[in-house]
């Protein structure tokens, strides 16, 4: 085999099933056939933008959420057949975040530093990539549960920040994967009620479905934060900021309590976000930001799912060929259209 094929972003909007080149095997690289890979909304913005971040050349391939079997494992100590999933960040492992254990936090990652951003990724047939990023899959990780690692490493990562213990009552904000595997882990480590904030009704149609949350609260409402202080006596507990908006950052704000914390997880395409900064300061709200995971934790998600404590399958909408990716994109943007998560199949 020479050449595979690949989904090419060519131009804004614009992806296309092409054959190119495999992908270069450097020094620690290893290669494996890839089995799934999750779509995940920060392609859209790479996608609308019609290209990657990286400077180099040649065919753009995104893809950050898969797994695969070692078709080379180069030489690394992993053997051809196994199983896999990679860690997608592409932290230095010298600087002092990295030596202190948070590569996610690394000197060089700065929220773009990631597989399938800056270099290819795994929408392919194949993949190659530093084997140090890559970890074994226990055979009770399906594909396509590996092709949710991703979104569930960054909801884990958020909630453990949290500190949601027995009885809190938590809000998030936003319907995306990421927020509505939140009010499930929230729920997990004892909230005693679980809310959230949604703009449109298509959105939580999976999370209705599930079950995790006790209430939905209409974002559009004028009177949202009355009633929700209504709803949690005097207010929550811990917010999730799942958006990215001043809108909603500041709807957090106002429906923790006293001393409660916002942990905010959006990513904000606008460097600079307004929100009311007084109430945060008289009321001490606690603002935390909360990105990827640790490297502990990635392996700590994949053992959540191994265990059958948490299975991230029940949250994927479509699972479709390679083919398919344009359409998923398409769908993504669409506020409505119920699509919650897509999985491509290899
Ligand atoms: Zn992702
Ligand atoms: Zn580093």
């Amino acid at each position: 085999m020479n050449t595979m094929k690949a989904a090419v972003l060519k131009g804004p909007k614009d992806i296309r099933i092409e054959q190119i080149p495999l992908p270069e095997m450097k020094p620690g690289y290893m290669e494996i056939a890839v089995s799934a890979c999750g779509v995940c909304g920060s392609d859209i913005h790479m996608w609308k933008a019609g290209k990657g971040w990286a400077s180099e050349s040649g065919p753009f391939v995104m893809g950050h959420e898969f797994c695969g079997v070692v078709t080379n494992p180069g030489e690394s100590d992993f053997k051809a057949g196994e199983r896999v999933t990679f860690w997608a960040n592409l932290y230095c492992g010298t600087c002092d975040m990295c030596r202190a254990g948070l590569e996610h936090l690394c000197r060089e990652v700065d929220g773009k530093n990631y597989m399938g951003f800056v270099c290819n990724g795994a929408y392919a047939e194949r993949f190659a990539n530093r084997a140090s990023n890559a970890y074994r899959l226990p055979d009770s990780v399906s594909d396509i549960a590996a092709g949710l690692i991703d979104p569930l490493m960054v909801a884990y990562h958020a909630v453990q920040k949290s500190g949601v213990k027995l009885l809190d009552k938590v809000l998030v904000v936003g319907t995306g994967i990421i927020g509505q595997m939140i009010g499930e882990l929230a729920k997990m480590r004892g909230a005693s009620y679980v809310a959230i904030s949604k703009v449109n009704d298509v959105k939580t149609r999976k999370a209705r479905e599930l079950g995790f949350f006790d209430d939905y609260f209409d974002g559009n409402d004028p009177h949202v934060a009355e009633a929700m202080r209504e709803a949690t006596a005097g207010g929550f507990d811990v917010a999730f900021e799942a958006v990215g908006l001043g809108e909603t950052l500041d709807e957090c704000v106002s429906a923790v309590k006293p001393g409660g914390k916002v942990v905010m997880i959006g990513n904000s395409i606008d460097p600079k976000i307004p929100f009311s900064m007084n109430r945060a300061v008289l009321q001490e709200v606690q603002l935390l930001g909360s990105v990827s995971c640790t490297r502990v934790e990635f392996e700590e998600t994949i053992r959540l799912i191994a265990s059958g404590a948490f299975d991230p399958v029940k949250y994927v909408t479509d699972i479709l060929p390679l083919d398919g990716l344009q359409r998923a994109l398409e769908r993504q943007i669409n506020p409505n259209d119920p699509l919650l998560k897509t999985v491509i199949k290899m």
